[in-house]
């Protein structure tokens, strides 16, 4: 493997310097396939995390007086750097994350999309002259930069979970102090240090590694200089966040949990749904907040939906990421192996019957057996519960209104997929998904070009596409008299 240190200096950005903590606190980040120690990095704190907000501030009143295509040029720069060390980060999120090399390469490429796609849309931010009401005015919208950026990010996309906001925040011209998932800080500094090596100018971009989230959050929520608070990651914290920024009424992107319904009709064509089904599930090891959670599949084919899924899940290959034709990396810690054990057990306790897997796997640590699922009931913690793991629920329906009530009987509503061919039914069921995103005919939705997001519990805002620019504008009407 590649020298990590050479792409991420395992140490905090803060003001364009890479800083330790000043008592030398630090934690370790290990790699989750074989529990080996990757780097230590600094335990930061809020004094330090303060520091960085005030960089932050400082740094935003020349940022956003930029022009657009200045801020579009260092961001170009990003991405090429991004683009000219793909492997090196791939070969880290690999070893600081888990999953397949090849799965880590497509991160790479689809968070890179993002510092592309927000790398034009930074010219896209146009106001509005409005016809006017009144002879001698004239009305006119503006939108400007929101200011200072808090993000939180998760570990489970240690790039792209990141490039989804820091690409737009900073094409707006805001500036952005980062805490990256205590799992996975290492991808988030090296994608700070090309962000650096692009010329992205001091206190522009903060990294503030630590392991006290909660401390962290508290401060990000509270500090009236941050201005808006973006974060991805459980429901749970999404919702304390969102509690703790009442007081100073914070701009809020919120990205949270799903529980995600995958529906198989009786006129659906199987080895599609299939196929889409093992990429809705599977991927990342079902470590995703889009992975399929429910797999619903209509009485007539039932049974050779099962029989067909089941053997394609039967080849998935479990093993590190580093090693070739891995499909499956391991979880990515020791509770998050304990959940799905947990989830699983109380899934046989209330009937339902494993077809495939259903124990933690052969190579042990924290690697699990993909895992299939037959007679899953709503009763079953699994069915309103992010499973987070390589289980596949399979529930039987009758009609298409059992379907529709089935799926949206949670909290949640991230992402929903449904495979069919009848034209009817494909725009009653797209209509009718209570969900911020619907794949019909596919397992996958996620890019740079369309509005990533949730409803209900699943957050607030969106990600990509031209809304993810509006998160971190705000509008400014200007009405101009005496003419
Ligand atoms: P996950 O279960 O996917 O790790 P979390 O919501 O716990 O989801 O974590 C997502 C991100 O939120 C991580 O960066 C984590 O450090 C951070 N986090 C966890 N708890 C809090 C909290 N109370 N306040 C702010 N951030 C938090």
């Amino acid at each position: 493997m590649t020298n990590l240190n050479l792409i991420s200096p395992a140490l905090a950005y803060i003001d364009g310097q890479w800083v330790g903590h000043p008592e030398g606190k630090t934690f370790g980040v290990n790699n989750p396939a074989n529990g080996k120690s990757l780097a230590q990095v600094p335990d930061m704190g809020t004094i330090e995390a303060q520091e960085a907000i005030e960089a932050a501030a400082q740094a935003f009143e020349l940022w956003r007086k930029q022009t657009a295509i200045v801020r579009a040029d260092l961001l170009w720069r990003w991405y090429e750097l991004i683009r000219a060390h793909a492997e090196v980060l791939a070969e880290l999120i690999t070893a600081e994350q888990g999953k397949p090399l090849a799965e880590a390469r497509g991160e790479v490429a689809y968070g890179n999309s993002f510092v592309r796609w927000f790398a034009e849309e930074a010219r896209r931010s146009y106001g509005t002259l409005i016809p006017t009401e009144s002879p001698d005015r004239r009305l006119m919208v503006i939108k400007q930069p929101v200011g200072v950026v808090a993000a939180i990010t998760p570990w489970n996309f240690p790039l792209a979970m990141i490039t989804r906001k820091l690409a737009p925040a900073l094409a707006a011209g805001c500036t952005v102090v980062l805490k990256p998932s205590e799992e996975t800080p290492l991808t988030a500094l090296a994608l700070a240090k090309l962000a650096e090596m692009a010329g992205i100018p001091p206190g522009v971009l903060n990294v503030v590694t630590g392991l006290d989230a909660p401390m962290l959050g508290l401060l990000f929520c509270t500090h009236p200089t941050v201005r808006k608070l973006s974060f991805t990651g459980s429901t749970a914290v999404g919702k304390r966040l969102m509690q703790q920024s009442a007081d100073g009424l914070k701009r809020l992107s919120l990205e949270l949990g799903g529980n995600a319904p995958f529906i198989v009709f009786d006129d659906a064509d199987l080895n599609a749904a299939v196929e889409g089904a093992i990429v809705a599930k599977y991927r990342n090891g079902g470590q995703t907040c889009v992975c399929a959670n429910r797999i619903l599949v209509q009485d007539a084919v039932y049974e050779s939906f099962v029989e067909k899924f089941s053997q394609a899940v039967s080849f998935l290959q479990v093993g590190q990421g580093d090693e070739p034709q891995v499909d499956i990396g391991p979880l990515i810690n020791p509770r998050a192996l304990e959940k799905v054990k947990g989830l699983l057990a109380d899934a046989q306790a209330k009937g339902a019957h494993i077809v495939l897997g259903g124990k933690p796997h052969a190579l042990g640590g924290t690697f699990f057996e993909p895992t299939v699922l037959t007679e899953a009931k709503p009763a079953m913690l699994l069915s309103q519960e992010e499973i987070f793991g390589p289980v596949a629920p399979i529930y039987r329906f009758r009609t298409e209104e059992e379907a529709i009530s089935l799926a949206n009987s949670t909290p949640y509503g991230l992402a929903a997929y449904f495979y069919g061919r009848d034209i009817g039914r494909v725009w009653r069921v797209a209509e009718a998904l209570e969900y911020g995103m619907v794949g019909v005919n596919t397992g996958l939705v996620s890019t740079a070009v369309a509005p990533f997001g949730g409803i209900k519990h699943s957050g607030l805002g969106r990600e990509g596409a031209r809304e993810g620019l509006e998160e971190y504008l705000q509008i400014k009407y200007m009405a101009l008299g005496g003419l």
